[in-house]
């Protein structure tokens, strides 16, 4: 996922903290509305508990942050307590997955019920059957003499039912397999590679019913990260914009500045709102922390707009 060297990185963040810090003592906060719409928690697979990963938006500049942990809501309660305590803007979240023509994809939800009945059950329907998949998943890293991943994972997992494959991956780092997430993933754990299995995910259809019964809105999740041609990409989005698709993922911690040109074009063709993520998992693992990540492109209509 990472796009650069860790020093290069710092210096980045670094830049990113001074000009934000700059403009807001120059009174011009507002022409930098800080909004990161992409994180995760320890109820998936970050590693900050909902309630610091809130306080460490907050210290970043962050003004309007959503937690959108993959297939769950548990975090949201209190990731919102501490946003309010430190004074911050806090939108309810989700990553959700889903599988189109055999690809995984991810779309996020925003600003919806979470009360809603059809959004958990939906979630809950997906959560179900990750712990036999990671069984599997061990099984299969077994046969190529990697042992115990399955208990090894499992101890980076603070919310058992939302085992992932992130948590195999600090496993096999941890182990010496591979020297970081990065490289786990170009050998283990994606189709073809030892420890992948598939699992099923929702629909996109069902994904966005679920949302949008519950009065939220949808973007896709870092769309520069799916291996599709461009026409397939194109057939994608067509037929989520005819599902009612809303936004998509513009400014990502996974884009490249081709990925955020081309997703700015697309954005301004298909008619999307844009939406701005660094995608956070943990100090350390993200190139990208909260808040940190360059402004939306000129002429782009933000979704946060039209929370
Ligand atoms: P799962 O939901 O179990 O399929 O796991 C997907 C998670 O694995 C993602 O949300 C990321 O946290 C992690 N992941 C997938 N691909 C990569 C990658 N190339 N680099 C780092 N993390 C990745
Ligand atoms: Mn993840
Ligand atoms: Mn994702
Ligand atoms: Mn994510």
């Amino acid at each position: 996922m990472d796009k650069a060297s860790p020093a290069r990185g710092a210096i980045r963040r670094l830049c990113y903290h001074a000009w934000f810090t700059i403009l807001r003592c120059l009174g011009l906060s507002s022409a930098v509305f800080n909004c990161d719409l992409h994180c995760h928690s320890t109820c998936s697979d970050g590693l900050l508990a909902p309630a610091d990963v809130a306080a460490r938006a907050a210290a970043n500049g962050v003004d309007l942050l959503a937690l959108s942990d993959h297939d769950s809501l548990d975090g949201l309660l209190a990731a919102r307590s501490a946003a309010a305590a430190a004074g911050m803007g806090f939108v309810n979240g989700v990553e959700i997955s889903i599988e189109w023509q055999a690809l995984q994809i991810h779309i996020l939800g925003y600003a919806f019920d979470s009360s809603h009945q059809a959004l958990n059950a939906g979630l809950e329907s997906i959560r179900a059957g990750r712990v036999d998949r990671a069984q599997q998943m061990s099984s299969e890293l077994e046969k190529v003499g990697i042992a115990g991943a399955f208990d090894g994972a499992m101890r980076y997992a603070a919310n058992p039912s939302l085992i992932s494959r992130a948590h195999f991956g600090r496993f096999l780092v941890e182990t010496g397999v591979a020297k970081d997430l990065r490289s786990v993933f170009e050998s283990y754990l994606v189709p073809g590679r030892p420890g992948y299995v598939d699992h099923r995910w929702a629909t996109l259809a069902d994904s966005l019913a679920w949302v949008h019964a519950a009065g939220g809105l949808v973007a896709v999740a870092h769309p520069g990260r799916y291996k599709l041609t461009r026409a397939e990409m194109r057939r994608f989005l067509a037929e989520y914009k005819d599902l009612g698709g809303e936004a998509i993922e513009v400014v990502s911690g996974s884009h490249t500045q081709e990925h955020v040109d081309t997703f700015g074009r697309y954005a301004r063709e298909y008619g999307f709102l844009a939406s701005r993520g660094s995608d956070f998992h943990g100090p350390g693992e993200s190139y990208f922390d909260l808040g940190q990540l360059a402004a939306l492109p000129d002429g782009l209509k933000p979704i946060w707009k039209a929370f």
